[in-house]
Order: C-alpha cells, then structure tokens, then sequence
C-alpha cells in the first residue's frame, strides 16, 4: 500500500482527514486510503505541473470523405456533381448501411462502367483490421484498426443474450489522461472521423453477418443479427470531439439506408464529465443514454483520479447529469471503477448516495465496475465483499445499482484496457 502512493501524490489533507474519521469507527483495513500515483508510465503534466489535459485535437489532417460522413441529401448532391441520378445515391447507401460492403462486384445494380469510379469516390479505405482476439467463449472480440494515417484504435464486440454491444472509440488516444486508464497514457492523437466512428460498426455488422461471433442458435442463425446497441467507452472522450460524434450518432439512429436504423436508446455516450457538452447534448432532441464516469463523490479524491475535475467538480458533473434527465426523461448511469482501498469505502458509497438523492429519485442508477488491470498499473480492484458492501450500501439508501459485467478482460479488451498497440 506504501509503495502506491508516490510523493507527487501524498494524500491531499482533506482525504487524510476523512480517513481517520473512518478508521474511528471501522476496523483497521477501513482506514486505508491509497492515493492515484502512476508506476511504470510518467503522467504527462502541464507547465502548471498539473496532468495535462488535451481538450483540441492537435491540427492533423482528417481521413478523406467517406459516405458516412454525409446525409443522405449530401450524398444525392455528390452523385448529380458526377453526373449520376440521385437515386443511385441511395442504392449505394443500402450496400453499405444494409448489406456491410464496399465491394463494386456485389453491386449489380449500379451501371458496370461506372462502379469502380463511385466505390473509390464514395468509399476510401478508412479501417485495416491489424488484429482480431477472440475470446475462449468466442462471444466477444476485439478488434485493432490501423486508419488512413497510421494510428491504431480498437473495438470491442460483444454477444449477450438478445442483443449486441459493440464499444467504439471516438479518438485516437486520449487527452483526458486519467491515470488508472491505459488509453490516456499516449495522450490524444486525433478526433476520429464520423465515418470513422460509423466503420466500426459496419465492419462488426459484416463480422457478425460472416457468422463471426459465435453462438448460433440452434437453426443456424444468430439470436441477434448485428449490432443493437452502442457504448461510446472505447478510446477516447466522445464529448472532446463533440461534432463527429453527434453526427455518428444521429446516423446511427437514421433509418436506413440514410444510416443505421438502430434505436437511439440502445447507444450510450460516456463522458469524464465536460459540463458544457453534456447540457449541448441534452437539448439534441435524440434520446440517447448518457453515463458520467464518476469513479469518486468527493473532490479531493476526483481531483486525482480524473484531472478534468480541476475544471468541473463533482457537483457540477452531477448537476448536468440530473439536467440531462430533466430535459430528456432518460435515467442517467454512474460509473464507478471499484479501486482497492482508493475510492471503494463505506463513507463514499453514503456520500455518492446522498449527492444522488439530493437531487431526486428515481433519475440515475449506479454502475460500479471492477477495475481493470492496466499496463504498469500497480491498483487493484476492490476485494468482492468490499464491493458487495459498497453496492448494499446505495441500494440501501434507495439508489439503484448494478455491478457491471466485465467483458474482455483476457484480450485486454476490457474497460479502461484499451491502448491499441500490434
Ligand atoms: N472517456 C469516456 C469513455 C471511455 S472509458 C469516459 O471516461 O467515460 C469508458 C469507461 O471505462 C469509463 O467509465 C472509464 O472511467 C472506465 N475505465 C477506464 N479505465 C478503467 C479501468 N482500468 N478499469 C475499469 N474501468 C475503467
């Protein structure tokens, strides 16, 4: 436990305070309180000494327009400049959005002479699958791209009974640089493309339609067919690359072929908590599911374990998130990664309760999550009894909360573990 906190990071006297007061009336093994600190990898820091935080994505250059960058009028508009009816637009929309292909010698139904023309206009190569682990079960799978600059980024598949949940990343790397998350420790590349976001699921769905991800059903087909559902908890912060991300979003919910026809309840946007962005997000009038990695109810620990908590503190995170219920209607999730003797006490999960019911019930639900090991990472995750304890203790003040199942974690593909590198 000594060797986890380092001296940049001697406990704050605040948090050094509050565990005394535990440790009177708990048992000894309740007083511990481990500090965030890095081995293995030096946090970036900014000329303040702060972690440094990348909110502007460096000026690089973006991938070359793709179909799923465009609506479907833009795509019309596209085809009449090349001199082609609009209606073929939408013809090539279905291969994609419908059938998964980019392959001009599965498009029969556009004219022979002009197809390798349209399919190298419309469709520039955007995802090169590096690598793909499978794990034993083979009900899930990740999957390492390289993009059109080189910089490799992962997604991850996921099988469960009657539905479909594919992570995608929305940036290569991250600049939010949370120590206990390997994506953050490269800092941030890139925003990703909105077709580049929309690829991943293209290409799941054509994995899937391949017959990729196991568990057929007795009759030969898959209890679900592609992709249901989306969480936006790969690489990077989706609401850092606001613009791509909503339009991927809004195309993912498109009917098809204008997009992907999926329902806009089943995708999930996940944010360290940028409170301008989550209330922009809250008056998109599409009713996504939101979710603020939380991961601790006091300042003083967040402060550490999430550096955007220098711009917006807890209250803040939580007000926008109890907004974003006003305004949608739609409970809000709390993540919360359960870290040994770091942020996994009783007195926290009653002060994460309290916060929550200050501001109502019945509008959130808590999603602690076990963490999961990073490279370098000398944390572990919390022992189960303390996380049974933990959860027993919000359920008790009338919070809902579920433990997250933690798929991947042997393909490193798990929360928190992806850091695409061959
Ligand atoms: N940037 C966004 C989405 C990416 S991470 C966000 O932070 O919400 C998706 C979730 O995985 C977040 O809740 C994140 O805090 C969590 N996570 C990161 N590292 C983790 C780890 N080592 N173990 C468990 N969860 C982790």
């Amino acid at each position: 436990m000594e060797r986890m906190t380092s001296p940049e990071n001697t406990p704050s006297p605040a948090v050094a305070a509050s565990a005394v007061t535990a440790s009177k009336t708990r048992p000894a093994r309740r007083a511990a309180q481990v500090m965030p600190a890095t081995e293995g990898w030096k946090q970036a820091k900014d000329p303040g000494g702060r972690p440094l935080l990348q909110f502007k994505s460096p000026r690089v250059s973006q991938p070359p327009v793709h179909l799923a960058d465009m609506t479907l009028p833009e795509r019309e508009a596209k085809f009449k400049e090349m001199g082609l009816p609009a209606f073929r637009a939408k013809q090539l929309s279905v291969h994609y959005f419908q059938h998964y292909t980019t392959d001009p010698e599965r498009m029969s139904d556009l004219p022979k002479d002009r197809r390798a023309e349209i399919v190298d206009t419309m469709f520039p190569k955007l995802l090169t699958e590096v690598k793909r682990l499978t794990t034993d079960n083979g009900d899930t799978i990740k999957f390492l791209w390289r993009l059109f600059d080189g910089s490799l980024v992962e997604s991850v598949l996921m099988r469960y009974t009657g539905r479909v949940t594919l992570c995608v990343s929305s940036q290569c790397g991250c600049g939010m640089n949370c120590p206990f998350c390997a994506t953050g420790q490269a800092g941030l590349t890139r925003n990703m493309s909105t077709a580049e976001i929309l690829d991943q699921i293209v290409q799941a769905n054509r994995v899937i339609a391949e017959g990729g991800l196991g568990h057929l059903r007795r009759d030969g087909g898959h209890d679900a067919e592609r992709v249901t559902n989306i969480v936006f908890m790969g690489m990077g912060e989706p609401l850092a690359n606001y613009k791509r991300v909503m339009k991927a979003v809004h195309r993912m919910a498109a009917e098809a072929p204008e997009g992907l026809g999926m329902s806009a309840r089943g995708i999930t946007v996940s944010t360290v908590g940028l409170v301008p962005a989550i209330n922009k997000l809250a008056e998109e009038g599409i009713a996504i599911t939101f979710a603020l990695s939380l991961h601790a109810p006091d300042d003083e620990l967040r402060d550490e374990l999430i550096p955007v908590n220098s711009q917006w503190k807890v209250d803040e995170a939580l007000d926008a998130a109890y907004n974003y219920y006003k305004v949608t209607g739609r409970r809000v999730s709390i993540e919360y990664a359960l870290i040994k003797d770091m942020n996994d006490h009783p007195w926290r999960a009653e002060l994460l309760a309290k916060k929550l019911n200050q501001r109502g019930r019945g509008w959130v639900h808590v999603n602690p999550i076990p963490l999961n090991p990073t490279p370098g990472s000398i944390w572990t995750s919390s022992e189960p009894e303390v996380m049974q304890e933990f959860i027993n203790t919000l359920i008790d003040n009338g919070v809902p909360t579920t433990l997250r199942d933690t798929r991947g974690k042997e393909i490193d593909g798990a929360c928190g573990q992806l850091a695409a590198a061959e």
